[in-house]
């Protein structure tokens, strides 16, 4: 298989998410080779990055196969978006909507320079395809995870790179029930449990308390919004 072939090699960007767990093992499943990418931006609560290695080792431990495709892991710093943004993910500010209906956790242009920099990273390590967790029908509405701003990166990154760079979303058109319902397709109730178990997604940074959907406050929008996936994906079972 050829450095070309996109089966070649992935690079996932990794956040520790449920989102992007289920995207690295959605690309664990696909490509020879996957390496993961994940941003320091400052971000208020660093739960999310400490799960990182967490994820992995668990990932990796659950399949044998997709231990012998996990590559390196990168972390970039990108504490200069703090100095760009004022919103609440960085800074000790309630979350709310702001008055253009977008939640004010919102980071303009934040998907654009991390695309951009996986693509510069992809580029280094020979990997043709970046694989996201940006998801149309996601309740926030952030323009630059709607799928015409991903394929106009593809393109703008495969003419400024000179190079065909792949932009894969496999959660695009997925709403949170789908997204359980992948992770159990990848790899069963384990790959659901190890979701729930290591990967975080609070905004408030809560790890108390364990619900069957997973840690967190039970009342931010994230929680809110992966505790009712996950009741309507078992609703449907
Ligand atoms: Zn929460």
């Amino acid at each position: 298989m050829s450095r070309a072939d996109p089966r070649h090699g992935a690079l996932v960007l990794f956040s520790g998410g449920q989102d992007s767990t289920v995207c690295l093992a959605w690309a664990l499943s696909r490509f020879e080779r996957v390496e993961t990418l994940g941003f320091d931006y400052g971000q208020r609560h660093r739960v999310e990055l400490d799960c990182r290695p967490v994820v992995r080792r668990e990932l990796a431990a659950l399949d044998p196969g997709w231990a012998a495709r996990l590559g390196d892991d990168h972390l970039l710093d990108l504490a200069l978006l703090g100095q760009i943004a004022d919103t609440a993910l960085t800074r000790e500010r309630e979350i709310a909507l702001q008055a253009d209906g977008l939640p004010n956790t919102f980071v303009p242009g934040r998907n654009l320079l991390f695309l951009t920099f996986a693509a510069a990273l992809a580029y280094r390590r020979g990997l043709p395809v970046l694989v996201g967790g940006m998801c149309e029908t996601d309740y926030s509405g952030y323009p630059d995870c709607r799928d015409n701003t991903l394929k106009a990166m593809q393109v703008a990154l495969s003419l400024g790179l000179d190079t065909p760079l792949t932009v894969e979303t496999p959660l695009m058109f997925l709403d949170k029930a789908d997204t359980w319902a992948l992770a159990d397709a990848l790899g069963g109730a384990a790959l659901n449990e190890l979701v729930a178990e290591h990967t975080h997604t609070c905004y408030l940074g809560e790890r108390g308390l364990r619900h069957a959907w997973g840690y967190g406050c039970g009342t931010c929008p994230a929680c809110t919004l992966r505790a009712a996936g996950h009741a309507a994906w078992q609703a449907r079972a």
